[in-house]
């Protein structure tokens, strides 16, 4: 044990090489989120599956931080910036899941903004199966068992989401998106599914009319936002 007289001078030291051993715990974790390791964890929570495909089924859900696609409706601002979000080490993002549910939703966030390979990996190890929310803007990363690919026009999917979605969903917030949504299933991979989605804060006016659009064009579904009239996350 130091003596009394010592301490006074390892504070001192400590004082001055706390700054440096900072840096190089921030290059560290910095390092480990570039490889995936660790990702920008916003929340995560056992819900219900709220719209798309798989509506009505448990799923454990894990928010990953940073979206740089700009959506001016998205409900989700607070996850624009990763720096807000602690980097978890994903093998912790793992195990946590691993206590809730086996199917797990992967969203943002914008996922794919990340190397979603490692935290894929360690989740399949655990027998779960793993479904990713995605704009499509990054290239795939990653191994999924169910991909919900939803283009936003502010930033395009790149062909690879394309060709491996399962599930289409488009968001109409106006008129203009149902022939986004066209342009959409006709890049999209053939067997797909196809689905129109009101957006939350325009749903009172664009539901009706994507009920009638689905009635005239019945290769497109219907989705909503269940979670939000059920009131759960
Ligand atoms: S892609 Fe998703 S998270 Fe990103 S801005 Fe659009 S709605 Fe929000």
């Amino acid at each position: 044990m130091p003596s009394v007289f010592l301490m006074p001078k390892i504070r001192r030291l400590m004082r001055i090489f706390e700054p440096y051993l900072h840096k190089m715990l921030r290059k560290e974790i910095q390092i480990e989120v570039e490889k995936g390791e660790m990702l920008p964890l916003m929340e995560e929570f056992y819900t219900i599956q709220g719209e798309g495909y798989h509506t009505g089924t448990a799923a454990y859900f894990i928010r990953v931080g940073g979206c740089d696609v700009g959506c001016h409706w998205c409900d989700v601002k607070e996850s624009w910036n990763a720096d807000l979000h602690p980097p978890t080490a994903t093998g912790l993002i793992a195990e946590n899941a691993a206590k809730y549910a086996n199917t797990i939703v992967v969203t943002g966030g914008e996922p794919l903004s990340w190397n979603m390979e490692p935290l894929t990996r360690k989740l399949k190890e655990k027998g779960m199966r793993v479904h990713i929310e995605t704009s499509g803007a990054y290239p795939l990363s990653g191994s999924w068992d169910w991909i919900c690919l939803s283009p936003k026009k502010t930033k395009l999917p790149v062909q690879d989401v394309y060709d491996h979605a399962h599930e289409l969903k488009m968001i109409i917030h106006n008129r203009h998106d149902f022939i986004f949504a066209e342009e959409q299933a006709q890049k999209v991979n053939k067997n797909a599914i196809l689905f129109l989605q009101p957006e939350w804060s325009k749903r009172e006016q664009m539901t009706p009319l994507i009920v009638d659009y689905v009635m005239q064009n019945p290769k497109w579904r219907v989705s909503l936002q269940t979670h939000k009239y059920l009131n759960i996350p």
